[in-house]
């Protein structure tokens, strides 16, 4: 007979990497899924970044103690780490420790789950069965396996929101995505040579953009042809820039600062309550057809990048029972906590198994992906998901509905809470 995971955990993030360790120390089998060939492969993309919380508030305990365990060289809990320090001092020693690296497969990318031998509609003794997932590996080969449980922590990084304000790609943005980034590229470094004496639009006003915006911004210093417009979709500059001098946070101050300078300067272009309308190639340049400010315009630019949050992917929860919201894709009990029309970030009441449970048992989401489309997930709240999640799959009804989560003082990192 094959075997049966007591838990398939799909992503090696730090919620994944948390799942897999505190499903451990409750006596569970866990296995890890992982499509890249390394732990925290999302991270890995945005390693050049500084997250907006210090290191005491993005440990898990269980990874601590297995860390701990192991000679661990901890970094200083008041600093605040870039992604790729996150990575270095934290996930891949955790990841490649003795408890851990035996329980998850790299280049193993989830495609499908469902209940063994029944499809979404078939109800009869559907609880009793356990979960197959279909994977495949580098060679595009797919393999199932069966599990009693299934936690989804894929994260959101692969399905960053197209350009359109309306949520779809706008005309000629699928045809021109050769020339279209999503997410941070990393503009100093790596992927400089795309960037630097070029023009680029630059979309989105949260943690990312700004991100982005601030280094473009530094290019310019070594490479003063380097142009950019910087579209926002609301109107509120002051929200993007800060209040310059004033402002509190000293990130948003020196992006105030910086940006007031470059558009002094004439290297900065302002676009506010940017939609964009069309894309189309024009000889070397993309030709794209805009309204800032209620005026219609068009902009000739090299590259466009954008930085404008992520959804969650559910085409593989297909035949899966789901308990989703509508509206924010997030488990319904929680949706309205996390729904950004209604809360800010640091002020999501702690949750767990109760409120992430869908209409199939065993079967959650949690991390990032559990807040669908709201921007706002912390890895404490992935955290503490994982611990509840974990006492209900063995049984602890008192654990799992207990909420351990201290909230540290967020509020410095309110102002970066929208990716
Ligand atoms: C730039 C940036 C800065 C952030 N800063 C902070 C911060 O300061 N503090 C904070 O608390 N949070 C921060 N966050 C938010 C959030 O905590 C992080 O995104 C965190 O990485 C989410 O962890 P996760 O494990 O849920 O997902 P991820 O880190 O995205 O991990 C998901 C993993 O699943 C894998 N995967 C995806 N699909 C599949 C599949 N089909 N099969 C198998 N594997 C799959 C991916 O390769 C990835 O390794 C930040 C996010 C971003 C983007």
């Amino acid at each position: 007979m094959n075997k049966v995971f007591d838990v398939v955990i799909i992503g090696a993030g730090p919620v994944g990497i948390a799942a897999s360790a505190h499903a451990k120390s409750n006596g569970l089998t866990p296995l890890v899924l992982e499509k890249g060939s390394s732990v925290g492969s999302a991270i890995n993309e945005w390693g050049h970044v500084r997250l907006f919380t210090k290191w005491s508030y993005v440990i898990d305990k269980e990874v601590e103690k297995i860390l701990n365990k192991h000679g661990w060289e901890k970094p200083c809990f008041d600093a605040i780490p870039t992604g790729r320090e996150l990575l270095d001092q934290y996930l891949i020693p955790a990841a490649s420790s003795k408890d851990l690296s035996q329980h998850i497969s790299y280049n193993a990318e989830v495609i499908a789950i469902a209940k063994e031998g029944h499809s979404k509609h078939t109800t009869h003794d559907r609880d009793k069965m356990n979960f197959v997932i279909h994977y495949k590996d580098a060679e595009q080969d797919v393999h199932i396996l069966s599990t009693k449980a299934v936690i989804d922590a894929s994260g959101t990084w692969s399905s960053p929101n197209p350009i359109g304000r309306d949520g779809l790609p706008v005309p000629g943005e699928i045809k021109n995505s050769d020339s279209i980034e999503y997410g941070i590229p990393d503009v100093l470094k790596k992927d400089r040579e795309l960037y630097q004496g070029k023009t680029t639009l630059l979309i989105g006003g949260g943690h990312s953009a700004m991100n982005v915006g601030l280094n473009l911004i530094e290019l310019q210093d070594s490479s003063p042809d380097t142009k950019v417009y910087w579209g926002l979709r609301g109107e509120n500059l002051d929200k993007l820039l800060g209040g310059g001098l004033n402002d509190k946070v000293p990130a948003r101050r020196k992006l105030g600062l910086a940006a007031q300078s470059a558009i002094d300067s004439g290297k900065l272009t302002l676009l506010p309550e940017l939609t964009v309308k069309r894309i189309s190639a024009v000889e070397k340049s993309l030709k794209v057809e805009i309204t800032s400010n209620g005026c219609n315009s068009h902009i000739y630019v090299d590259k466009v990048i954008v930085a404008t949050g992520f959804r969650p992917n559910t085409q593989m929860l297909s035949e899966i029972r789901l308990n989703l919201d509508e509206v924010v894709e997030a488990p319904r009990g929680i949706a309205s906590m996390v729904d950004p029309n209604a809360h800010q970030c640091g002020s999501v009441p702690g949750h767990g198994a109760k409120e992430l449970a869908h209409v199939d048992n065993n079967f959650y989401i949690a991390g990032m992906k559990s807040y669908g489309r709201a921007p706002s997930f912390l890895m404490l709240h992935g955290y503490e998901q994982i611990r509840s999640i974990v006492a209900k799959l063995v049984g602890d009804e008192k654990a799992a509905n207990e909420m351990r989560l201290t909230f540290p003082d967020f509020a410095n990192e309110k102002q970066h809470c929208s990716l």
